[in-house]
């Protein structure tokens, strides 16, 4: 984990892409090949526990958890990436290494609403209970 400074976070525009999936709607929006590439700024990236992840992506309505999002910088070539612990994610079937594609895509311009995207299904077998956030790993 990189440790940030409010100073950085300033620098960040409040709007944040999202990555987010709870079991009822077992998909994922992925970017297509004009997003799905290397970021070529200053990417800084952390991972957090449900609690700060509360704090520093949006809670998207229907969804108990966030699971990543990113904000980007407005005054450089800055992108702050925010994913949630491993635990959490792989409890809903998916896996770091898609989450960070998907908002490194954002960092690379994708808009929020996913233009384009194709629907992938989450790559392991959620746990059982945590299909509709109840039981997750905490
Ligand atoms: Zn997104």
């Amino acid at each position: 984990m990189r440790a940030i400074s409010a100073a950085v976070l300033i620098l960040l525009t409040a709007a944040a892409a999202h990555a987010q999936q709870n079991g009822l709607f077992p998909v994922m929006p992925s970017p297509g090949s004009e997003y799905d590439k290397p970021y070529t700024g200053t990417l800084i990236e952390i991972r957090v526990g449900v609690d700060l992840m509360g704090r520093l992506c949006p809670k998207f309505h229907g969804y108990p958890v966030t699971f990543g999002c990113s904000h980007q910088s407005i005054v450089d070539d800055q992108c702050l990436i925010v994913i949630v612990e491993d635990k959490i994610l792989n409890a809903a079937g998916w896996t770091y290494e898609l989450i960070r594609q998907h908002e490194i895509s954002h960092c690379n311009g994708w808009p929020a609403d996913h233009p384009d995207a194709r629907m992938m299904a989450p790559p392991l077998r959620p746990a059982i209970g945590c299909i509709a956030g109840i039981g997750c790993p905490r």
